[in-house]
């Protein structure tokens, strides 16, 4: 059998079940860690976990949402134990056989390299003796459903290559179907394990809270536009789910719109009287079916018909609003991401020249491949250049002045005139507002070129320099090389982007002239 090693991530609201859940994969073989990420908003108090065997370690995510905190959690996990082959994400909702460990390590053993991921059949009781409810019916559709992080097993490396998963998706809701999708796309296959976890069938505590929680649902339309932005218009049948309603939710609410409107004038003409009366029709007609198909698929009895009928009255508009609110956001999001940069700012050590710690040699400048032809190709577009450069080695006496002055009067000679220079020469300990990761050189540059820091773009080779860009407001991609940290790539894969080197990084995101 072959060795399989696995870190086990847990994002948690603080259910009661975890205790118990991190109990369960404690087990044998063992996981590597346990890593729990603690997603509550407020987290007032320690949560209630149990001694293990394996290490645990509690990540904290404040509420970002489950993509966020799975994110966290392997990218923890992966820094402590960058061995492991697999991440196995678990639901703090879930029951996990007792056995579980080893069920898993079974799965696992044997896939090929070509399986990024293996997931477990996700059972739901089916209430007894009864039909269920329209909030239980949400839950029974995890039964034996696919691409369910409830109880996932992915590769590490799949994880690192996609970027794991999108944090713009802000709760439990198709944040798993996009990264399993980006996965197949990737040329993956996902597996399915033998394992089963049970997953609680999630009923409503009374009358009110079931209303409640049937009309919170309906944000997960605002998702469904960051699905269609991603996928185009067959994003549904790629992540092989049903038609949905938003058609039908869009003309029920433009049919009640367009009756109050024909109704509005004092004296309606027969045409507004006439289009008034069809309209409501739509409007009722829509609603009935509605109603109807949820009424008929559950228990009938009088809360639940009540409840149906209310948020039948209520979802259509309800769904509409949050799918405007989802497209609008991606809309925005685009318009500030197809902005094109009009200047790119540069690090210099392990960016444009290779990194020499502390160089006061002009003799020792040596330009990275292709850096020149990527900076005259900017020039050529209009785009303005700069570097914005940390160098501490002046306050540590290492350097002096004069000689960071010829070094980089060699860089400009050998790679063209720069727009700008930023350079920090102050030690780390100085705690002044220049030294990146701070944003002062970015902001600085941005104010000498008569630009915006959003109109800027920064390339650089570690996590400080996406950070100083990120945290003046602009862009940034990172050009990992071999000294750059794993989990400072797999962030920049999160939050800004990543390239192989200069020449991709332009043209990925400024493009030819
Ligand atoms: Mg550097
Ligand atoms: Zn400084």
């Amino acid at each position: 059998m072959t060795e399989v090693s696995y870190a086990v991530v847990i994002p948690t609201i603080g259910r009661p079940g975890l205790a118990n859940l991190v109990k369960a994969v404690d087990g044998d073989p063992a996981p590597s860690c346990i890593v729990v990420a603690d997603d509550r908003r407020a987290a007032t108090s320690e949560l209630d976990l149990p001694q293990t065997a394996a290490p645990l370690l509690v990540v904290h995510t404040g509420g970002r949402g489950p993509a966020a905190a799975r994110n966290a959690g392997w990218q923890a996990a992966d820094a402590e134990w960058p061995e492991d082959k697999w991440i196995a994400f678990l639901d703090d909702d879930v029951v996990v056989p007792v056995d579980w460990c080893r069920r898993l390590v079974n799965d696992l053993k044997d896939l090929p390299d070509n399986v990024a991921a293996s997931q477990a059949w996700i059972s739901v009781p089916v209430p007894e003796g009864r039909r269920p409810t329209d909030v239980e019916r949400r839950t029974l559709g995890l039964n034996g459903a696919s691409w369910i992080t409830a109880d996932m097993a992915y590769r590490r490396t799949a994880l690192v290559e996609t970027g794991g998963f999108d944090e713009r998706f802000p709760r439990a809701f198709r944040e798993d179907a996009d990264l399993a999708l980006r996965t197949v796309r990737n040329g993956y296959a996902i597996a399915w394990g033998e394992r089963v976890t049970t997953h609680p069938l999630a009923s409503s505590t009374n009358w009110r809270n079931g209303l409640i929680d049937s009309l919170t649902d309906q944000a997960g339309n605002a998702d469904n536009a960051l699905m269609r932005a991603k996928y185009g218009r067959r994003w549904r049948s790629l992540i092989g789910t049903t038609p949905g309603r938003t058609g039908r939710h869009l003309i029920t609410s433009a049919a009640a719109i367009t009756a109050v409107v024909a109704c509005a004038p004092k004296h309606p003409g027969r045409i507004s009287t006439v289009l008034a009366a069809t309209a409501s029709l739509v409007w009722a007609g829509l609603t009935a079916e509605f109603a109807a198909g949820r009424i008929l698929a559950g228990p009938r009895t009088l809360p639940e018909i009540s409840s149906m009928v209310v948020t039948s009255l209520l979802i259509p508009p309800l769904a509409v609003g949050h799918r405007l609110r989802g497209e609008l956001r991606v809309r925005s999001a685009h318009r500030a991401s197809s902005v094109k940069p009009r200047a790119v700012l540069f690090d210099r050590d392990g960016t444009l020249i290779k990194d020499v710690p502390y160089l006061a040699d002009p003799r020792r400048v040596q330009p990275v491949p292709g850096a020149r032809r990527t900076l005259n190709q900017l020039r050529r577009q209009g785009i303005a250049v700069g570097v914005v450069s940390n160098q501490s080695g002046v306050a540590r006496g290492l350097i002096n002045p004069d000689e960071l002055a010829r070094v980089n009067a060699r860089v400009e000679s050998l790679l063209g005139p720069f727009d700008t220079w930023q350079v920090c020469p102050h030690a780390p300990d100085a705690h002044c507002t220049c030294r990146k990761p701070e944003p002062g050189m970015v902001t600085a540059a941005a104010r000498e070129l008569g630009l915006t820091p959003s109109e800027c773009l920064l390339i650089g080779d570690i996590g400080s320099d996406v950070d100083a860009a990120l945290a003046a407001g602009a862009r940034a991609v990172l050009v990992p090389t071999r000294d750059t940290k794993v989990d400072e790539i797999h962030h920049a894969h999160v939050v800004a982007a990543v390239a192989p080197n200069l020449r991709t990084a332009v043209r990925r995101h400024i493009g030819r002239s």
